[in-house]
């Protein structure tokens, strides 16, 4: 559910999508259609033909109503496998862990068909400069790495410390243009990453999903590695 309230967040509003997962969420009764004009949304609550109300709305309201009832009712897992099928679009079914103790859904990632292009695009374009875990921090002070450091703002409220930025350019308080570790592109294209083997959890992490590349313009699903012919 955390994953599915993240994506309604995290891209330019999904329309389309918000309004084909009313029925599944907010059941059959509300049904919601775009203004004519292009300018919003409509939802039409229950009611006779009299009493029915319409209520005007935006893809970002209604993304805020479907994520409160998938918090405060979760769906039993078929309807939470369905859905997470459509948002993400992969195949997802409902079904009991290993142990057979806990019940929820199995979902087929498709991630191994990943392969980086080591394009450097994620690291160049996408924003990640205050999400740096603490983890990532406390690894490059247990390693010793002042040169990454030097790299990296601290935010603190009353000695604790609170959030970081990277990559500021030492000395100063500006980001850098970019990732300060990626090399300049190689003969055949490729950009490698100098802190690879203690590179932050944000940059191992992407893309999250075969959707969250696609949405970020990462092509290492649609394209081959150089090199695989
Ligand atoms: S954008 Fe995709 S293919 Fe390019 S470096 Fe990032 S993860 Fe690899």
């Amino acid at each position: 559910m955390d994953a599915i309230r993240i994506d309604f967040n995290r891209y330019p509003a999904q329309t389309r999508l918000f309004i084909d997962l009313c029925p599944l969420l907010l059941g059959p009764e509300i049904t919601v259609s775009e203004d004519f004009r292009g300018n919003g949304l409509w939802m039409a609550s229950p009611g006779g033909r009299r009493s029915r109300k319409m209520q005007k709305t935006s893809p970002r309201e209604l993304a805020g109503r479907l994520t409160r009832k998938l918090e405060t009712r979760p769906p039993p897992p078929a309807v939470l496998a369905d859905l997470f099928s459509k948002v993400f679009d992969v195949p997802a079914w409902p079904g009991r862990d290993a142990d057979d103790r806990m019940e929820g859904i199995w979902v087929d990632t498709q991630m191994s068909d990943f392969h980086c292009l080591q394009c450097g695009r994620c690291c160049r374009e996408l924003e990640y400069c205050h999400q740096l875990l603490e983890k990532d921090y406390v690894n490059w002070v247990e390693a010793g790495r002042t040169d990454i450091l030097e790299w990296v703002a601290v935010h603190r409220r009353c000695g604790k410390i609170m959030s970081f930025s990277i990559w500021i350019v030492p000395g100063t308080l500006t980001f850098a243009a970019e990732c300060p570790w990626l090399r300049k592109a190689d003969i055949d294209g490729i950009r490698r990453c100098d802190i690879h083997d203690v590179r932050p959890e944000i940059c191992r992490q992407y893309p999250g999903t075969r959707k969250h590349a696609r949405m970020t313009g990462c092509s290492a699903f649609s394209e081959k590695p150089a090199g695989n012919g």
